[in-house]
């Protein structure tokens, strides 16, 4: 991709979104239910692809803006649209990846826009996530900063 292609898909609201997971990844399943989740939500691509943009890790430290103790994923962003991760702790248990992986690619698909978080604490986009379900005001949420297909 070159610098034309990826100023304008950083000026412009996205319309899609690519993470990159080896089938061989043990989020590789999980991270394609997921974006699937997403894609059904917002009327767009969401992906997940041995070739995709933002990688999905399993990480012990990773260094995101996000990352406290007692968080088990992060997701790194720049204003870079080509820059950018998910890394899910090795603490984190296999059965909350997919609850992970679906709260962080929010914070991709809202990318940099404050607030991080939602106060609903029934939202998935909630800081202290206990659920693993996108309902309409995480819908509205990150449509405020992507090009969303379906409206909630
Ligand atoms: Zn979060």
């Amino acid at each position: 991709m070159g610098c034309a292609a990826n100023w304008g898909t950083w000026q412009r609201k996205r319309r899609s979104l690519s993470f990159q997971c080896s089938p061989d990844s043990p989020l590789y399943e999980p991270a394609r239910l997921a974006a699937s989740a997403w894609s059904t939500a917002i009327g767009r691509p969401v992906t997940v692809t041995p070739d995709g943009v933002y990688p999905l890790l399993i990480s012990d430290h990773p260094s995101c803006w996000d990352g406290v103790a007692r968080s088990r994923g992060c997701s790194r962003l720049t204003d870079d649209p080509d820059d950018g991760y998910i890394a899910v702790l090795t603490t984190t248990e296999p059965s909350d990846y997919y609850g992970v992986i679906l709260h962080e690619m929010g914070h991709h698909l809202r990318g940099l826009m404050k607030p991080e978080h939602l106060d609903d604490p029934d939202a998935l986009m909630h800081g202290q996530r206990s659920t693993e379900t996108i309902t309409p005001a995480d819908v509205r949420f990150v449509c405020e900063n992507f090009d969303c297909g379906a409206s909630p």
